[in-house]
């Protein structure tokens, strides 16, 4: 059984009592450093000098200085900055500035768990993990809500790492939640298989194939839309509110014949087969060593591939779509 942390598990004074540098202010570092600071929190943020970043953060009122600077000045640095860059940032701006009893803190395991960063045995390296996007962690805290985090220890110097890691993810809302405890190579590896098999990857191309499908058979793209991607929101909010059950409970029984007879002939053996294949890449390095190459390339391929979908008939039918509904906020 998993074990969960709530409010009264985490001390808020211990993370109060330290100084924080969040190295990053995208979509987690701003939402990192901005709960902090209104839960009483000692924090500044690094970014480089013309960082298009850094107006933003001193907008907001956040004492903006470098990387390296922040890295000096603070005892925990959460490391915010992309994946693909963090190796170099580290070796450039954090290392150098590591003394025996800081922490070092990830949003993400990858760096740690595929060996691209490797620290030194006298600091703590703690993981606070929010399972959800950076934008929803921030507006969630500022309703007095939070999203549920999870939270790892890869090494406790000072034997506090693990208090200390709870009372950070209390910081920013994630106690009140619920918070488990995971280890970087679990969160790691489930967190890409997530993304990759079901949330991102398995979902865009299930609604790609599906309106495709229907706009091919010469129905009306507007219709295949609506069809296709908007309702999804409908049907995933009963499954987040009551499982698979409430969905079913909801939708009518026709629907829920096609669920039963229709579902496992899209998502075959042969799909769960190619799943488990993806698990293995992502298990032995290969998915996070060609990301990191295509990085360092200069993203060609994601270029492309990015590219090719903002043109998708999907994506200029929904466009125009959204439009006409006041209350489907795209900057939300
Ligand atoms: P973003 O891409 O949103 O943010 C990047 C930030 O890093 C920007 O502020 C950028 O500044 C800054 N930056 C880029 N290069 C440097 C550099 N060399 N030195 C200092 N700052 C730099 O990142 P995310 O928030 O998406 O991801 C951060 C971490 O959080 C990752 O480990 C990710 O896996 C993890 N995570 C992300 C989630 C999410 O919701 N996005 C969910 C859970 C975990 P500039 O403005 O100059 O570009
Ligand atoms: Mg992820
Ligand atoms: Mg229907």
């Amino acid at each position: 059984m998993a074990e969960l942390f709530y409010e009264d598990d985490a001390d808020l004074s211990i993370i109060q009592g330290r100084k924080v540098a969040v190295i990053g202010y995208g979509s987690q570092g701003h939402a990192h450093a901005l709960s902090l600071r209104d839960s009483g929190v000692d924090v500044r943020v690094g970014l480089l000098e013309g960082s298009k970043s850094r107006a933003k953060a001193e907008e907001a009122g956040l004492r903006v200085t470098t990387p390296a600077e922040a890295a000096a000045e603070a005892d925990v640095i959460m490391i915010l900055v992309p994946d693909p860059i963090q190796a170099d940032v580290y070796k450039e701006a954090i290392e150098p500035n590591l003394k025996a009893g800081k922490a070092l803190f990830f949003g993400h395991g990858l760096n740690i768990r595929f060996g691209f960063i490797k620290p030194p045995a006298d600091v703590d390296v703690c993981m606070v993990a929010p399972k959800g996007p950076g934008h929803l962690v921030r507006r969630q805290y500022e309703e007095g809500r939070g999203v549920p985090c999870i939270v790892a220890v890869e090494q406790d110097a000072t034997g506090g790492a693990f208090a200390l890691a709870l009372s950070y993810a209390k910081g920013i809302g994630g106690t009140r939640a619920g918070v488990i405890k995971t280890t970087f190579t679990e969160e790691t590896e489930t967190d890409l298989f997530g993304e990759q098999a079901v949330l991102c990857g398995g979902t865009a191309a299930l609604v790609k194939a599906g309106f495709e499908t229907l706009v091919e058979a010469g129905y009306q793209p507007e219709i295949a839309y609506f069809e296709c991607l908007h309702e999804l929101k409908l049907i995933v909010d009963l499954m987040y509110e009551g499982g698979l059950e409430k969905m079913r409970w909801s939708i009518s029984e026709t629907a829920e014949w096609g669920d039963y007879v229709t579902g496992p002939r899209i998502i075959t053996d042969a799909t769960k087969a190619e799943m488990k294949k993806v698990l293995a890449e992502i298990q032995d390095g290969t998915f996070a060593n060609t990301w990191i190459a295509e990085y360092k390339a200069g993203l060609p391929k994601y270029n492309e591939y990015k590219n090719a979908d903002s043109q998708h008939l999907l994506e200029t039918t929904g466009k125009k779509l959204r439009k006409l509904m006041s209350w489907v906020d795209e900057e939300a």
